[in-house]
């Protein structure tokens, strides 16, 4: 399959989405990026890449980083994170308060916020400095160092009346270790790591290759965590739409209101696309297209 093609044709395909939608103003500071932007890269287990548009821009990877929370939290507690955490898709918007009180402040699933929330407590409890070791991790992931974006993090934590809002409830019903201010840090800064999509690509590549990452042959995730990873991805990755994304893509997928989406290929490749608009679910709206193009095209799907 020619990848770099492909991605060719569905960047022209897209191209009328592109900047259609709206991007998130509740975060001020991903209220002044230009929605005008796309890009979309893949790396391909044996290493290959390909990519189109914009795809050494750095942008705000948002809920993608609950990805790295989650994988990191299961590498340092294992099964015990689930004590706090569900694993079921949630059916309500990403910020959604409503199921938390019905269930005694335990979040339906870590990737929407309550949950991951409640990992950035586990990781609080669990790590001398979690942002410090965030940072390492992803970095880990990609060889090479990242940064979390301060203004967007300032702006968020300015902004973030309804985490804290999910925060404080957790903590209400002892669900929450630690001083919300001190986990709510955690959880912005996590949302404001600033990667590329072709540092998205490489970064995720250990979940499609049993959870070794390919680029240093280090294990991230057993075999069966990283599965589960991705079935969380699968079932809960894209918040309500989840079900239409599984329909429409068949992929795992993980987006974040940034306008970037991860999936993942298992045993072929990582990808990345980009486009800042978003639909009113959340998610990219030329990003979510693309992916569904590039799937079909190429043929890819877990099912
Ligand atoms: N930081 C964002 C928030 O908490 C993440 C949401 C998202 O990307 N879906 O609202």
């Amino acid at each position: 399959m020619d990848e770099q093609a492909l991605l060719e044709r569905v960047h022209t395909q897209v191209a009328n989405l592109i900047g259609q939608g709206a991007v998130a103003s509740y975060i001020p500071a991903l209220a002044r990026v230009d929605p005008n932007q796309f890009a979309f890269a893949l790396r391909r287990i044996d290493g290959t890449e390909a990519g189109v548009g914009c795809v050494d821009n750095a942008f705000s990877i948002q809920s993608m980083s609950k990805v790295f929370s989650l994988s990191l939290a299961l590498q340092l507690l294992g099964e015990s994170l689930w004590e706090r955490i569900g694993r079921e898709p949630s059916g309500d918007p990403f910020n959604s308060l409503v199921q938390l009180e019905h269930e005694h402040g335990k979040p339906r699933n870590p990737f929407i916020n309550a949950g991951a929330i409640a990992v950035a407590d586990r990781l609080v409890s669990h790590c001398a400095d979690a942002k410090q070791q965030i940072l390492e991790f992803v970095s880990g992931l990609l060889d090479e160092p990242v940064h979390y974006d301060l203004e967007v993090a300032a702006s968020e934590a300015a902004h973030g009346s309804r985490n804290a809002a999910t925060a404080h409830f957790m903590r209400s019903f002892g669900k929450l270790d630690n001083p919300v201010e001190v986990v709510l840090d955690v959880y912005f800064h996590q949302c404001a790591l600033a990667l590329s999509c072709r540092q998205m690509a490489r970064a995720t590549a250990f979940l499609c290759d049993a959870g070794v990452n390919p680029l240093n042959g280090e294990r991230v995730l057993s075999e069966r965590q990283c599965r589960r990873v991705n079935a969380l991805m699968l079932t809960c990755g894209t918040y309500d739409v989840a079900g239409e994304f599984a329909f429409m893509i068949g992929l795992p997928c993980k987006s974040g209101v940034g306008g970037g989406i991860i999936a993942s290929v298992p045993k072929q490749m990582s990808l990345c696309v980009w486009s800042p608009a978003l639909g009113p679910s959340g998610n990219s709206m030329a990003g979510t297209k693309a992916l569904e193009l590039f799937a079909a095209e190429a043929g890819v799907s877990v099912f």
